[in-house]
């Protein structure tokens, strides 16, 4: 073989070698990358919030007029306080992907039009994929509420679990996400309350993550509550609506909170009536809140 063969040869497989390294998210990782300095330079501004300063003065019958001060309106003051940190994820919402891989659900992250998005993605092989920093407000929870929140996105934590949604949840899955939630609970020293599911806070919308999903598990872990082994009976004044709101559940829609709560809890039936058993278990839950 001639050495010029031999150049071209080298040459094909080179770039044949660098294509597939090419990373498929390279453009959007630079998007990515661009949208967060356009949020850091956002942060760098400092935005004088200025008080319009008011004054009284008092008119001929002596009764007082209340009027800007135009001047104080214009005057350009910031004074920037030295004490701060980053604001800090305080709830984690679970979800499932409702899709057939890991590789599907990137790729809906990274497309223009979906508009969703979650911190976490992990596969059914237990891989667990970050794809937004935990202090940027993600586009998972959507329309929602838990108790008096209302913006869910912007005090959450979004983990997808790959899975169609009727299917269990396999054992390195939950393995990963067992180790994922125990870091976050550290770091952001959130509650045990503050695990909760897709379904949970948006009951008239989303069935994420399915009755497979181990709730239980994750209670005994520490990740949100589970009412106890040996239940108590509620007393006769128990209101079941009320705890049911006490616990978070947006009960304008009453079906639908007590689906979503059998959803989570009671799994085998999702009817949108309380029997006495649910009820029984919804107040031994009832008494960690
Ligand atoms: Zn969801």
């Amino acid at each position: 073989m001639r050495i010029q063969q031999l150049v071209i040869l080298l040459a094909g497989a080179a770039f044949m070698l660098s294509a597939c390294n090419t990373n498929r998210y390279a453009k959007t990782n630079r998007v990515y990358k661009k949208q967060l300095k356009a949020l850091t330079d956002q942060m760098r501004e400092p935005l004088p919030y200025i008080t319009p300063r008011l004054t009284t003065t008092y008119d001929s019958l002596g009764m007082p007029v209340v009027s800007e001060d135009r001047e104080a309106r214009h005057r350009k003051q910031w004074v920037g306080a030295i004490h701060f940190n980053l604001r800090k994820p305080n709830y984690v919402i679970i979800h499932h992907t409702a899709q057939d891989s890991l590789e599907q659900t990137l790729r809906t992250f990274t497309v223009p039009h979906a508009q969703v998005s979650s911190h976490y993605v992990i596969g059914r092989d237990g891989e667990v994929v970050q794809l937004l920093n935990d202090y940027v407000r993600g586009w998972h929870a959507g329309a929602g509420k838990w108790g008096s929140v209302t913006d869910l996105n912007s005090v959450s934590l979004g983990i997808e679990l790959d899975n169609n949604g009727s299917e269990p949840f396999s054992e390195a899955q939950l393995h990963s996400l067992l180790g994922l939630l125990d870091t976050l609970k550290r770091k952001y020293n959130i509650p045990t309350a503050n695990f909760i599911g897709h379904s949970d806070i948006a009951p008239t919308r989303k069935v994420d993550p399915s009755a497979f999903f181990p709730w239980k598990r994750l209670a005994d872990h520490g990740f949100g509550y589970w009412p106890g082994d040996s239940l108590s009976l509620p007393p006769e004044h128990f209101n079941p609506m009320d705890a049911l709101r006490i616990i978070g559940y947006d009960t304008s829609n009453p079906e639908a909170a007590i689906r979503a709560f059998k959803l989570h809890f009671i799994q085998h039936d999702v009817s949108p009536t309380l029997s006495e058993d649910d009820i029984c278990v919804l107040y031994n839950l009832y008494l960690n809140y």
